[in-house]
């Protein structure tokens, strides 16, 4: 089996080695075993089905939700002579017709379908006449309800075992956390497939998070310093502040283009298409933007608002340097986001259950931005695989975090929510621990409070800091009206009464870089 594979490799594909785990994958499947596929983007999913399901007699058939992505590889088959189609709504009838009719008269090596398409009577009767090679269940992590890229179709995947149990199933997906593994396992039931887990680092990209003050000059900044004249993406939160942002870059003199769900699919199209195509454009994109965005030299990936959890953080940042050339994740992280985040969280109408596992997905992305250990670790460590060393290619590494015993700072700021009443925000709260007579102090009477001025000691931003690891931390908490107001949360007793002691990340004052470190 592994000679026969190695010649298909070599001759069809033009390869001369399987990467990684890629052989092992390989004779699992082709030998008719069910196959779990954990590997990060660009590390080499496709040959993984591609290739048993030339080794196997009869049609392998690819379950893809992405109908751009499946005619992309449908052409690169094409164009190595394996018989490949695609089937899905891009069709029309009479094209489907033939397509079905080649799939019948045992004339393809692979058939990539939609799952809604799989899943009709019509199809699956085609099926029951044909010799079916193998299932190929593509971005799997589709299945997850509590993923990012929910499709409810794949939820009826669960049928092929039942229906065709001869058939091996293999599926794959770049989402590697243990909740979304063990969910994919179950929901496609796939108890006894084996699972090949590759590493999840990305060696190549630099991580790195900056204490936000000013998210768009700090982002400016950052481009000119490494990377002028490159590709690169910016991802935002809303539609707006995509369509600012993209206009302001344009203005400082950047290319930049926006994308969100929001525009036509016409100027979408368009702006995806100039992204690929020319060289040193900036997308201003939402999350909306980059799921099977095969560009290899994206040389940043930038976020100017918190990612919805760790593993968006991956997938996105893991746009870039899919050349495997030195890249950069940059991220500017503040109070607000913090703040932002815990809100959404105490608004969210979600049972018990769903609320645990958001919450502990938040504490994990909270965790990774105030972490003063190697980023890389925090990250690959969420995802359960171990980097034994500090890596030295991101910015706790190449700038060591100093942290402070943050105790007293952290009873005052405390103990100023809990006097003002636990109705204010962090810019009232600053005013009133630096002394500052400002109208509103004088309308609540705050200058005659005893934390009134007891913060002199600290500047705006540390106390912006402070307040920001605080919530972060879980001592303080938000309003769920969304007033931004700061709460005490259970935690912050014991601080109070000095139980707690409270380790601090001392922000640089300005970031620092050490010159030699960068050239690279
Ligand atoms: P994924 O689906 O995991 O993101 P792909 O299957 O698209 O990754 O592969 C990423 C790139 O790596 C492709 O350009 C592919 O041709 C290349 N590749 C995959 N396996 C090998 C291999 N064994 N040898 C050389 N190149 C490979
Ligand atoms: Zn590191």
């Amino acid at each position: 089996m592994e000679a026969a594979a190695l010649e298909i490799l070599k001759n069809v594909f033009g390869y001369d080695a399987f990467r990684g785990n890629q052989a092992e994958i390989v004779s699992c499947v082709a030998e008719g075993g069910d196959a779990l596929v954990l590997m990060p983007t660009g590390g080499g999913k496709s040959l993984c089905y591609q290739v048993p399901a030339l080794l196997r007699p009869g049609t392998g058939v690819v379950v893809s939700p992405l109908i751009a992505l499946m005619k992309d590889q449908v052409d690169a088959l094409l164009q190595l002579g394996v018989r490949a189609a695609v089937l899905n709504s891009s069709l029309s009838t009479r094209e489907a017709r033939e397509v079905e009719r080649r799939l019948e008269a045992g004339e393809l090596d692979l058939i990539y379908v939609a799952p809604e398409r799989l899943l009709t009577d019509r199809f699956l009767e085609l099926l029951d006449r044909i010799q079916v090679a193998l299932f190929a269940i593509d971005e799997a992590h589709c299945v997850s309800q509590w993923g990012h890229d929910f499709r409810p179709e794949y939820l009826g995947l669960s049928l092929l075992p039942e229906r065709y149990p001869q058939v091996p199933r293999i599926a794959l997906t770049a989402t590697a956390d243990h909740t979304t593994r063990r969910e994919i396992a179950a929901r496609l039931h796939l108890g006894r497939a084996r699972h090949f887990v590759s590493s999840f680092d990305r060696p190549n990209i630099r991580y790195e998070v900056v204490d936000k003050n000013n998210a768009r000059a700090q982002l400016l900044e950052f481009i000119r310093r490494e990377h002028p004249g490159e590709a690169g993406i910016v991802y935002c939160l809303s539609r707006k502040s995509v369509e600012q942002t993209a206009e302001w870059l344009e203005a400082q003199g950047l290319r930049a283009l926006p994308y969100h769900a929001g525009l036509s699919p016409e100027l979408r199209a368009q702006h995806q298409e100039r992204f690929l195509r020319e060289e040193g454009l900036i997308m201003v994109a939402t999350v909306a933007f980059g799921m099977g965005i095969d560009k290899p030299d994206v040389r940043f990936v930038a976020h100017l608002e918190l990612p919805k959890s760790l593993e968006g953080y991956y997938q996105e940042t893991g746009r870039a340097g899919r050349d495997g050339l030195p890249s950069d994740a940059w991220m500017a992280y503040g109070l607000a986001d913090v703040v932002s985040i815990r809100r959404m969280l105490a608004s969210s109408s979600a049972d018990e259950k769903i609320k645990r596992l958001e919450n502990r997905k938040l504490e994990a992305l909270l965790a990774f931005c105030e972490t003063p250990r190697c980023r890389r670790q925090v990250l690959l460590e969420y995802f359960g695989e171990t980097l034994a060393e500090p890596c030295g290619n991101c910015d706790t590494c190449l700038n060591p975090v100093e942290t402070w015993d943050g105790t007293v700072a952290a009873q005052k700021a405390l103990s100023a929510v809990y006097r003002t009443g636990q109705r204010f925000g962090a810019g009232h709260l600053i005013d009133v621990l630096q002394g500052r007579e400002t109208e509103r102090v004088r309308s609540f009477r705050h200058h005659t409070l005893s934390t009134f001025g007891v913060g002199q000691d600290l500047s705006d931003r540390q106390w912006r800091s402070v307040l920001r690891q605080l919530t972060a931390l879980g001592y303080l908490g938000t309003d769920a009206a969304g007033h931004g107001s700061l709460l005490l949360t259970s935690r912050a007793a014991a601080v109070l009464r000095g139980e707690e002691r409270v380790e601090l990340r001392r922000e640089a004052e300005r970031p620092k870089r050490a010159a030699a470190v960068r050239a690279r």
